[in-house]
């Protein structure tokens, strides 16, 4: 399986919007963050989890140029915003997207798009097929997927575990049963938004406490804002076995 981090900032990204922090500023390319957003390629099977406001050029960078699914984590903008793009890979492939989404998720998407589910479509809008997922194993194209309920202040949220990968973000909390299901992962992608604590998600201390409970043999940190610091810097701070991911990055598992 390889798992290329498409964007791994915070809903702003980073640098943000009229900020002239020093982070904002930095020149280092690994400092330079899009919403957060994963690709996995196994088997010939090509997924992407969440479409954020940066979904295009993401796709275009990473030249991904053929995409099965989208796996929704939730509804927030940060990562739903490109949904719209889909339509490049419906008319390259000739189908129709598979979504999958819990149903609170889908019938936001159905609000927010609503040209791209309504009856009587206007030439060239996307097209997709909308997939009810809940915290059961679901299956795509024969790739069982077992989804894991994890609370983001109070929104429910779904983070995935695909084999020896698990992916979760926008967290802050995740009960012990939900632990379980994550134990014995190669890897772990867990958000980790900032060094202070945050209402929503895990900051940076909460997130080192999870992967040395949970004990995967590798954990990257993504959903990352311009307060957590430079790159390199978190970079040489933090344990052994867990890295801070950047926009770009590939890894095999
Ligand atoms: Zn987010
Ligand atoms: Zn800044
Ligand atoms: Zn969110």
């Amino acid at each position: 399986m390889i798992v290329t981090f498409l964007g791994t900032g915070t809903s702003q990204g980073v640098p943000v919007i009229a900020c002239d922090c020093e982070v904002c500023e930095s020149m280092d390319y690994r400092d330079v963050r899009t919403r957060t957003s994963v690709h996995i390629e196994l088997d010939g099977l090509g997924l992407i989890i969440d479409t954020g406001p940066d979904f295009r050029q993401q796709v275009l960078r990473e030249r991904i140029i053929k995409l099965d699914a989208v796996i929704f984590t939730h509804e927030h903008k940060d990562h739903t915003a490109g949904l719209d793009e889909v339509r490049s890979f419906n008319f390259k492939q000739g189908t129709d997207m598979p979504i999958y989404a819990e149903k609170r998720v889908l019938k936001q998407l159905k609000q927010e798009f609503e040209y791209i589910f309504s009856e009587n479509k206007y030439p060239g809008v996307p097209r997709v097929n909308s997939h009810v997922i809940n915290t059961e194993t679901f299956s795509i194209n024969g790739q069982d997927i077992l989804p894991i309920r994890v609370l983001h202040y109070k929104l429910p949220v779904l983070g995935f575990r695909i084999n020896g990968f698990t992916y979760i973000t926008d967290a802050n909390q995740i009960s012990k049963e939900e632990k379980e299901k994550v134990i014995g992962s190669d890897v772990l992608v867990i958000n980790a938004l900032q060094k202070e604590s945050h209402i929503s998600h895990f900051n940076l201390e909460e997130a080192l406490e999870l992967i040395s409970e949970l004990r995967p043999k590798k954990a990257f940190l993504t959903h990352i804002s311009h307060k957590l610091g430079f790159h390199e810097d978190i970079s040489s701070k933090i344990p052994e076995n867990v890295y801070l991911a950047y926009d770009g990055l590939k890894i095999t598992i």
